[in-house]
């Protein structure tokens, strides 16, 4: 899939693309558009991003006033519904909204700029999160952005997480396609536990 990382300017300090970029986009591909929206007002700017293309369409929980009522809406819209954490803020406050999501996205740096170390924390926080999945018996996809590379992929991929997001590891690579396809590989090989960490 492709993850598309929208930034306002406000939430974060960054300012990334619109809805008519998310459009141009989904005219050239057919590749599981994945929107991260790292925005002031999702519960209003959501379903406008799902009618631009987005498959997928992912709100901050620090973010979004009416949290449920927005993943809700992007459901209704026919798009996979997520939310995601900053890396200060607990996994445990999803509790009463873990039945609504299709995904939860880990931030495992702070939002607004590509290339930063990852956030060791973030391991936890998806060990607790996949223990709340199975206490729940929910079957939600745990995701993780920032600062993934083939340094950490088989750790996360251990911990417990099914999505990973790879920014600069992948296009600051000298081939961003073999690189995409060796991470995938090495993530493939953790999953099946041919490796352990
Ligand atoms: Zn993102």
């Amino acid at each position: 899939m492709l993850h598309v990382d929208i930034m306002d300017g406000h939430f974060v300090p960054n300012l990334t693309m619109g809805p008519p970029v998310v459009q141009s986009i989904r005219a050239v591909t057919k590749a599981v558009l994945d929107v991260h929206l790292m925005i002031t007002d999702p519960d209003t700017y959501a379903p406008v991003f799902v009618a631009a293309g987005a498959d997928q369409v992912s709100v901050h929980f620090e973010a979004a006033t009416h949290l449920d009522r927005t993943l809700r809406v992007i459901k209704g819209l026919g798009a996979k519904a997520g939310v995601v954490l900053n890396p200060a803020t607990p996994v445990a406050v999803l509790e009463d909204v873990l039945d609504v999501v299709d995904f939860v996205l880990l931030m495992s740096v702070n939002p607004g700029f590509g290339g930063q170390k990852f956030i060791p924390n973030a391991l936890n926080k998806v060990r607790r999160l996949a223990r709340m999945r199975r206490e729940m018996g929910l079957a939600f996809a745990i995701e993780i952005d920032g600062g993934v590379g083939r340094d950490n992929l088989e750790s996360i991929v251990t911990a417990g997480c099914d999505w990973m997001v790879a920014g600069s590891s992948v296009f600051h690579s000298a081939d961003p396609a073999a690189t995409v396809k060796e991470m995938q590989h090495m993530a493939e090989l953790a999953a099946s536990g041919a490796v352990r960490v």
